[in-house]
């Protein structure tokens, strides 16, 4: 009792102004109070119905009312996930010399999960709200509340920002604003707090700081919780026709495992020598508590993977460099370098000895969309002890058999499709005072590059834009499109986010000129048909997004 009623006076005292702010808030929103602000949340809700309408997502299995968190990628959605992935698989396999790529089976053998740790730790903390009977994985209970916290803090930058103007000095005034400083403290308090508890497994804890906080279950409002308890997250599934010899088996939670159990076939064959990478793409499988935001918490999903071997004592220095090169990788897209931050792990997996994460600014709030895992060599040392086999390298220059440490990169290939897709998402209001809905995608991800659009469905027209088609598609991903005036032809181009439109009209038949319009500027300039391969490809190709890395 004491301890509880200590911990109460922690929560009440210290951080006092912070929670009775939040209650206010929470009363007056209950959803909002989760799941971000007002604004945040229409964007989030514009963001799903665009990628309905426009054919990027739908639910799966619509007509049966779709399957809880299960997604499908529609016509326009697979081109554009397809396009992330290629752009991450050559920026791995093509680009460095020594990382090569595989495609492992999703079934493994069952002992796989025994040795890599999942079936004993692959939990998440749950815990049920007794009144609404909604279940909710604990540890992100907490974090959302943090998640709040910083909104807050952002929302006083930039009312200072504001206030300032050009003379804000934003680093200066987080440092010694106290509404600012306050706010991070408790952040930090209360996250350190929460990763110590989970480190330790005193669940018991995790609640209580649930009951500190006052977190209330956003449907009910209630804080009437049960205790918290761990679930796995695996789903198990079987192999064989008859109920006597079916073999367990899981679904793979993650794609990782498929490299480490083919590190020796791949090193051998390929005459690999340290450092070397192997990368991967694929789905996995989790059956996650609380699966929402769309497709940010799925429970079936990609992954794309990258393990990197490197001699032991050097791991310190890998990580560091994965953790630069992947930054890199997202910031060349353009999405803005202040929508991501590094949050570096308290708390350790099973097999980690470092972790970062790559956080991005989703419509929701600043969330895990990456991580980088400096993995020790728990993997292979751990499939040495189950299968009795070595899985060690021999290092001609140190002269020693050893088993290799890795580096890990993963991220999901569903929440980089998120990222990407929200942050394009545009409504504009133009000079005329109309507004158009345009998808700003990176031009080398977009869906479809060029749209060809003859002006009238006459004199010939039609016939000349099918034949700029026939000569662009072998180069890029083209649509024709002839129903409806030509203004509303560029509406909806800019909503699929097609970056350049090319108008075949008149004079086109005269001298064989063409309008090209690019999506973002919406500028048009005339240019001979015969250029315009060379034109667009220098700004739609994976090549030239790669080549600024
Ligand atoms: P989280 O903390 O959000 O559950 P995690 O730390 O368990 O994620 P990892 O095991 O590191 O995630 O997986 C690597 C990447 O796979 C994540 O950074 C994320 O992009 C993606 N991922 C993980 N779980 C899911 C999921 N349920 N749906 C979509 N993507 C996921």
């Amino acid at each position: 009792m004491e301890k509880k009623g200590q911990r109460k006076n922690w929560n009440r005292g210290e951080y006092n102004f912070l929670i009775d702010s939040d209650l206010e808030l929470y009363k007056n929103n209950k959803k909002d109070y989760f799941y971000g602000m007002a604004q945040q949340t229409d964007h989030f809700k514009k963001v799903i119905s665009h990628a309905k309408e426009y054919g990027f997502v739908f639910p799966s299995s619509e007509i049966y009312d779709g399957l809880s968190a299960v997604y499908d990628y529609a016509q326009n959605g697979s081109a554009l996930k397809n396009n992330i992935r290629e752009y991450w698989w050559k920026s791995m396999t093509q680009l460095n010399e020594n990382i090569v790529g595989i495609d492992a089976a999703i079934f493994m053998h069952p002992t796989t999960w025994k040795a890599s740790g999942h079936v004993d730790a692959f939990n998440d903390p749950l815990i049920d709200n007794k009144l609404s009977k909604k279940r909710y994985r604990a540890d992100v209970l907490v974090e959302d509340y943090v998640a709040k916290i910083e909104t807050k803090m952002e929302k006083e930058i930039t009312k200072a920002a504001k206030r300032f103007g050009d003379s804000f000095d934003e680093a200066q005034f987080k440092a010694t604003n106290p509404r600012v400083l306050g706010y991070q403290e408790t952040a930090n308090a209360i996250l350190k707090r929460l990763g110590q508890s989970l480190e330790k497994e005193d669940l018991a804890d995790v609640k209580a700081l649930i009951e500190e906080l006052e977190i209330a279950c956003p449907e009910s409002g209630s804080r009437d919780w049960t205790d918290v308890k761990q679930f796995n997250l695996m789903f198990g599934t079987k192999l064989g026709a008859s109920a006597d010899s079916a073999m367990d088996l899981y679904l793979r939670p993650e794609t990782a495992q498929g490299i480490f159990v083919n590190f020796l076939n791949v090193q051998k064959t390929g005459r690999m020598k340290l450092p070397f990478g192997i990368a991967q793409t694929g789905k996995a499988f989790r059956n996650e508590i609380v699966a929402r935001q769309f497709i940010f918490r799925m429970r079936e999903f990609e992954q794309m993977e990258m393990q990197f071997f490197i001699p032991p004592g050097t791991q310190k220095e890998w990580y560091e460099h994965w953790k630069e090169t992947r930054l890199n990788w997202h910031h060349n897209l353009g999405l803005g370098k202040e929508n991501y931050r590094f949050h570096d792990h308290e708390k350790l997996a099973h097999y980690a000895d470092a972790a970062s994460d790559i956080e991005f600014r989703f419509p929701f709030g600043f969330k895990e969309l990456e991580g980088i895992h400096s993995r020790t060599d728990f993997d292979l040392s751990s499939h040495e002890k189950f299968t009795g086999k070595k899985l060690q390298y021999f290092d001609p220059e140190r002269n020693e058999n050893y088993v290799p440490y890795v580096v890990e990169t993963s991220i999901g290939l569903d929440r980089m499709f998120l990222a990407v897709f929200s942050n394009a998402l545009t409504e504009e209001v133009l000079e005329d005072g109309s507004s158009r809905t345009v998808l700003k995608l990176p031009p080398a991800l977009s869906p479809t590059k060029v749209a060809v659009l003859p002006l009238v469905k006459k004199d010939g027209l039609p016939e000349l834009a099918r034949s700029v088609v026939d000569e662009l598609k072998w180069s890029f991903s083209t649509n024709y499109d002839e129903k409806d005036a030509v203004g509303r032809r560029y509406r909806r181009q800019d909503a699929l986010g097609t970056p350049y439109c090319i108008t075949v009209d008149h004079q086109s038949l005269e001298d064989q000129t063409v309008t090209l319009r690019e999506r973002d500027s919406m500028k048009q300039e005339r240019i001979a048909i015969k250029d315009l391969k060379s034109e667009i490809s220098e700004h739609v190709s994976l090549e030239g997004l790669m080549r600024k890395l």
